[in-house]
């Protein structure tokens, strides 16, 4: 990676206890306030923050593991992305790309058409988060097809508006007592290899065709969506051969295979996109998250016969591709061009997968270390079971941020630790955040 000159002082500095004082004093008023359905998982207020770390506003320098849940891959207050938000708000905040439009819209949608996987044409539409990224997708799926069903697969996220909600998972806390859902939402087996070793990925794949021509049948299905590795649901690579035989049986069947990259995207694995991997090309690709270094920004690119289908007015929204974002976006863009992040996520993977290997020979509550590029996690597990261990996950989490390292869990059972360093961290600063978590994981086994 090209050397970055921080503004930040890349250290782990603790000056109080965590949370502070400041910083429970923010939870007080918070409390009277915010409404208690919103949970933050990590108790300090944050007053700046930079590369690798998060200062809080009691003065605390943590060292970020989780980039805002894979938003801030560019670092989170990335100069060209600060400078090119200057300049746009300095002109215009906002027009409304369905009234009056603008370059920065289009420019996005040029380099997405560039950057997605495959060379065929393509159009993109611009949203503000990744739900309705989503559920657009669906839409577009739903019109270009004439067909209603929609299959998503066990551990999924998508996101928590209604229909993604239908798409999600996990009941608790993503769904349970906010239904009814949207109908004509079809879930199906996964591959899981640490749960399901015996199954390769392309039976994996028959078993999931299976279900969908039994239950579904292929002529009803508009779309399967998604997310080449599942984010919430606990960092779950697929075994080879499983996405490209669903996406190859899609093809063969007039289905729309939608991509859900807004977790994966934008060199979080080592490539633009978890697609090329395997080289799948998706007929729609869903993005959010890192695409605007943390400006509300998300986009479907899709081939141009399925998206070119819908009527105009069909698709948009008041802020889709506030110019802003937009400006932000393709500052972001340029930056992981200019310092090669997809090669620094791999250089990350290389570095952490092998430390979080050995220590999973050391201690045997480690079910499972897994991921790519910098995208990565540990599944915690009851020794000598697969049984899951959340209490440990937690404790593991919590461990880690008394430390001074901020740590996020996921999984459909709890038990994943997951690691989202921004790509702009530094090896020496990483290999500080490691030993935390060696040390984290070691002292609450
Ligand atoms: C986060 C996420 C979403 C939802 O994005 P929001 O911006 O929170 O609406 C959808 N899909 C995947 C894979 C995600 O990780």
């Amino acid at each position: 990676m090209t050397a970055i000159n921080y503004r930040l002082p890349q250290k782990r500095a603790l000056l109080t206890e965590l949370p502070g004082p400041k910083s429970r004093a923010l939870a007080e008023r918070r409390r009277a306030s915010v409404a208690a359905g919103v949970g933050s998982s990590v108790p300090v207020y944050t007053a700046d923050a930079d590369g690798g770390v998060i200062v809080d506003v009691d003065g605390n320098s943590l060292i970020d593991l989780g980039s805002g849940i894979a938003v801030t891959n560019v670092g989170a207050s990335d100069p060209a992305v600060v400078e090119a938000v200057r300049e746009q708000a300095g002109h215009f905040t906002h027009t409304c790309f369905m009234i009056t439009p603008y370059e920065g819209y289009v420019r996005v949608a040029e380099e997405l058409a560039a950057l997605t996987p495959g060379d065929h044409d393509k159009r993109t539409v611009l949203f503000n988060s990744g739900a309705e990224a989503v559920e657009n997708a669906i839409k577009v799926a739903r019109l270009a097809t004439g067909r209603m069903a929609v299959v998503a697969f066990d551990h999924a996220y998508h996101g928590r508006t209604n229909l993604t909600m239908a798409l999600t998972a996990k009941s608790m806390p993503y769904k349970l007592n906010f239904g009814p859902f949207a109908p004509e939402v079809y879930r199906m087996p996964m591959s899981y290899p640490y749960r399901d070793a015996q199954v390769t990925g392309e039976q994996a794949a028959r078993r999931a065709i299976g279900q969908i021509e039994k239950q579904v049948g292929a002529d009803s299905l508009a779309a399967i969506i998604i997310e080449p590795i599942q984010g919430e649901g606990g960092f779950i690579v697929p075994a080879t051969g499983f996405l490209p035989t669903l996406a190859a049986w899609a093809r063969e069947n007039g289905v729309v295979f939608i991509a859900d990259e807004v977790q994966t995207g934008f060199a979080r694995t080592g490539a633009w996109f978890a697609c090329e991997d395997e080289q799948i090309v998706p007929d729609i690709i869903t993005m959010a998250k890192g695409i605007a270094g943390g400006l509300p920004l998300s986009a479907i690119t899709g081939r141009a016969e399925l998206l070119d289908k819908v009527h105009a007015g069909g698709l948009g929204g008041t802020y889709g591709g506030n110019p802003i974002a937009c400006a932000a976006a393709l500052a972001a863009i340029d930056t992981i061009r200019e310092l090669d992040l997809p090669a620094r996520a791999r250089q990350i993977g290389d570095l952490v997968l092998p430390r979080l290997r050995r220590l999973a020979e050391e201690v045997p509550a480690i079910g499972d270390v897994r991921g790519r590029g910098a995208m990565i996690a540990m599944e915690f597990v009851k020794p000598g079971t697969d049984e899951p261990d959340p209490e440990l996950t937690k404790a593991v989490a919590a461990r880690a941020l008394e430390q001074g390292v901020i740590l996020l869990t996921c999984g459909t059972y709890g038990n994943v630790v997951r690691l989202l360093p921004p790509l702009v961290i530094g090896d020496e600063l990483l290999d500080e955040a490691l030993s935390v978590l060696e040390e984290a994981v070691r002292a609450s086994a």
